[in-house]
Parts: C-alpha cells; structure tokens; sequence
C-alpha cells in the first residue's frame, strides 16, 4: 500500500520545484558520493544499509534506514553495490515491485559473467523497472566535480519512462545522458569503464614496431656503418638526427595507412562489384582506426618539425658550416651560387610547411568538438580531399629532399636504401592507385556500386 502510493507520487509530473527523494542502497564510496551530489541539486536522499547508524562519511541531511524501510521512501532505488551481493535484493522483491532500480555496477573483467549485472538484477526483481546508469562515472570525479573527466553517462532500458526519470537525474546532476536503447545495451556499457583505449593499440603498437626497425634501420647506416668504414663516431645522431630520420618517415607512412585501406575497400568493391559484402575483418578493424592512425602521424609530423627547428643551434650544424666557410677562405674560391640547389631547397621547405599546415587542419577537424561543428560533405571534404592533398605535398617534400640521390650509389650503405626511399613506398603505391581509380571509367562504376548497384544482384526483383 505504501510502496504503490510513493510510486504514483514519484511518478507523476513534478508541478512544484521540489525534487524527489531518492534512496541509495549502500553507503561505501560510489554510495556517498552519489548520495552527496544529489543533496546538493535539491534531491532528499535516504541510504539503506546493514547499519543503520549515521557515521560522519554519510553526507549531512540524508537519512540512513534499513533497506526495506529506505525503499519504501522513494520511487528510484540505485544500487551502490557489488554485484556479487545482489542476493540480498531476493526478499526485498516485493517492496521494490514497480519501482525504478538503478544499477551502477561495473565488473573487474571484460565479459565477467554471461549476463550483464543489470540484467542479472531485473532476473532477482522481475516487477522492477530495471535501468543502467551512472557506471562510468566515478565516485572522485562525482564527488570532487572534477571537469577534466568524462561527463557522459550512458543510460539504457527496457521502461522509457523508468528510463526517462533517471535521465531527468542525470542532467540535474550537471552531467549529460546518453540513451542507449534496451537493457541488452547493458553489457557493452558495463565493459565500456574497462576498455583501455581500444581503438589505439593497433596504431600504437605498429607505430611502435616501425619507430624500433627504423631506429635499429638508422643506427646501422647513420652511426655504425660511418664508424666501421669512416672511423668517424657520430654516436651522437641518436639524440636529434636519428629522430628527425625517423619521426617525418613514420608521418608519412602512417598518414599513407590512413588512405590505403579506403584505396583497399574501392578495389574490394569493384572487383565484387556490389558494396553489399562484408569486407575482411582485418580491413574493417584497419578502417575504424584511421582517425588514431592519423593523429599519430600528426604527432611524428610535429616533433620533425621542432626538431627540424632546433637544427642551426646544434653544435654539429654550426662546425659544419664553419668548415664550409674556412675551406672556401683557405682555398680563396667562393662556391658560386647553385640555383637549381635553391630552388630545390626552397621548394623542399615549403611543400613541407604546405603539407604541415594541412596535416594540422585535417587533425583539427578530427576533433568532436570541431567535427560536430561541420556537416558531412564538409568533413568528408577536409578528411578525404585536404587529407590527399597533405599526402601529395608529404610525399612531394620527401621526393624532392632525396630525389637527386636515388640513382647514387653513396645513398646506399651495405647496398640498403636510406630510411626516406623506404618511407615512399606505400604513399607512392596509395597515390598512384588512388589517381587510377579517378579515372572516369573506373569511377564511373564505383560511384554507381556505392549507390546500390549490383553487377549480379542475389535478389532480382
Ligand atoms: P564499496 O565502497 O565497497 O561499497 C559497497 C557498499 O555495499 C558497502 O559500503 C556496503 O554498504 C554495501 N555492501 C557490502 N557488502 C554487502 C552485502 N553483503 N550485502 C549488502 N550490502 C553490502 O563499493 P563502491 O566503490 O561504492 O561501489 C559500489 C558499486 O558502484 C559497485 O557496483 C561499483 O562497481 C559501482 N561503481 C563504483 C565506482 C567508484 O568510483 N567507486 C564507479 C562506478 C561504479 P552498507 O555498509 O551501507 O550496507
């Protein structure tokens, strides 16, 4: 009688500015820390709990009851404990008949248990509006307020209304709801909190693979080579000119993985000739990163360029030019200018500040916040149609720094090219397939397999 009463009170539209009450179950951290930001947005909250007595952790103005005596005060019971303690609920499942129960567990494991823990607690209380929330927020950034973590609070449900409610607290909060459908959602939401960037360790380890080969790759021709044939010790490239080698070779390559799998997935399709196939696995989980690809390359594309920077303060540079100068005093013969080693030089330097610029533009524009701001055509403008043209002006710049020295032999220690004709192996490879597949004969079709054409269709109408 009582429970149904408090129901309906909590249930109907609120008319006055009077916030209801809100009962948590367990008074450990999440509990408290819950329990205090809901008293400060104007929620009365009472606790159930084993003990009924008040400590001085229990935030001040909640009141502490038993569990059954607490459930009957409120409409929305959240369930601040461990999972492995829900058996407690089982006699507990008439009071809580037709109340909304709010489960904000997560596990120690990916997939811990067959079902999810909120839909192992609406199995415990079959008459209870079970929903998911606040599982990926924590107790410190609820209770210090913190800004700089996540405000997102996945919510999901098979009672909208139940599921509205707990959305309506999610905002009172300061924090931002994301409806995520059906209680099935609830598995994906709680491995979500246990997900260590998932989207970025196969960028990260293959960035890692590379940056190791072409160190290994560098130290071998730049520092062991010169000293076992030129007993000359340059030891000392491995702390700017080995990462200057390094860091633009990885941006390239890396901002060439970006476009490759698209250039893949184009030829897939063709060849297939319908888009109604899934394509390799491989090739699906290589296209969801490219955005992790690309920042990790604009990372390599920065640090090339501030070490690029620092260059005429280092102490081999400034000897260097200094021996330059003395032999031409010694030898009283100016080297004339060579033009065509300025232009070269020049045009080096400025397809490389060109395809920065772009390269920062097209990582900016990855960004949520900015890619929210753009509708589609426009993002696909920047991320497709800039993101070539950085490719070209990167593969330009590298082209035109080595190009004069491919055909000499002095490139090649131990009969192995340097690091920069490896770099321009797979950006050559996605630009020259990329420019045959505009080809109007060849786009023609592609355009068409991507509006939905078939050449042989499984179903003929
Ligand atoms: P906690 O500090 O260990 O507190 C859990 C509370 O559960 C205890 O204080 C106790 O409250 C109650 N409890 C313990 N054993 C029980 C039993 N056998 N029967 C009934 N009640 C029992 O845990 P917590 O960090 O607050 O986490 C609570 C839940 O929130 C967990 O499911 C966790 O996954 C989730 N969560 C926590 C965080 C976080 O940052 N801590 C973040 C997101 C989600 P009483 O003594 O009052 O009965």
């Amino acid at each position: 009688m009582n429970t149904n009463s408090s129901n309906i009170m909590a249930l109907a539209p609120n008319t006055s500015n009077k916030r209801e009450t809100v009962c948590i179950f367990g008074t450990g951290d999440f509990g408290r820390a819950l329990g205090h930001k809901m008293i400060q947005s104007g929620y009365p909250v009472v606790y159930g709990s084993r003990s009924t007595q008040i400590s001085n952790l229990i935030p001040k103005d909640a009141e502490v009851l038993s569990h059954a005596e607490a459930a009957q005060k409120a409409a929305i019971i959240i369930i601040a404990i461990q999972r492995q303690h829900y058996n407690f609920l089982t006699p507990l499942a008439e009071i809580l008949r037709g109340k909304v129960v709010v489960d904000i567990s997560n596990n120690l494991k990916l997939n811990q248990y067959p079902e999810s823990n909120a839909e192992y607690l609406a199995q415990l209380l079959p008459g209870a509006k079970v929903v998911k929330a606040f599982n990926t927020v924590s107790a410190w950034a609820l209770q210090s307020g913190a800004l700089d973590a996540s405000r997102q609070v996945f919510v999901c449900g098979d009672d909208v209304e139940a599921k509205q409610m707990v959305m309506n607290i999610v905002r009172a909060l300061g924090l931002t709801p994301l409806d995520q459908g059906s209680l099935l959602a609830a598995q994906g939401i709680e491995n979500y909190p246990l997900q260590l960037f998932p989207m970025w360790k196969f960028p990260m380890f293959l960035s890692l693979g590379l940056t190791a080969f072409f160190f290994f790759y560098c130290l071998a021709l730049d520092v062991i080579y010169t000293y076992v044939y030129e007993k000359n010790n340059f030891s000392f490239f491995i702390a700017i000119t080995i990462p200057n080698r390094i860091c633009p070779v990885m941006a390239l390559i890396l901002l060439a993985l970006v476009y490759l799998p698209g250039v893949l997935a184009a030829i897939i399709q063709l060849y297939r000739g319908t888009k109604y196939r899934r394509f390799p696995d491989w090739l699906d989980k290589w296209m969801l990163c490219r955005k992790q690809l690309g920042l990790i390359a604009l990372a390599f594309a920065s640090l090339h360029a501030v070490f690029t920077l620092v260059s005429p303060m280092r102490s081999f540079v400034r000897w260097r030019t200094s021996k330059g100068i003395i032999s031409q005093a010694l030898n009283n013969k100016t080297e004339p200018l060579d033009t065509t080693n300025a232009w070269l030089s020049d045009s080096y330097l400025a397809l490389g500040i060109l395809g920065f610029f772009f390269f920062v533009l097209v990582g900016i524009t990855s960004l949520p916040s900015v890619s929210n701001s753009v509708n589609w055509r426009e993002f696909r403008f920047v991320q497709s149609k800039l993101g070539y043209l950085t490719l070209i002006l990167c593969t330009a710049h590298t082209l035109v720094y080595g190009g004069k020295w491919f055909l000499s032999p002095s490139a090649y220690r131990w009969y192995l090219p340097n690091i920069y004709m490896l770099s321009l192996v797979v950006p050559c490879i996605v630009l020259v397939v990329k420019f045959v597949l505009v080809f109007p004969c060849i786009d023609k079709p592609l355009t068409q397999i991507r509006q939905g054409w078939e050449r042989n269709p499984k179903y003929s109408e």
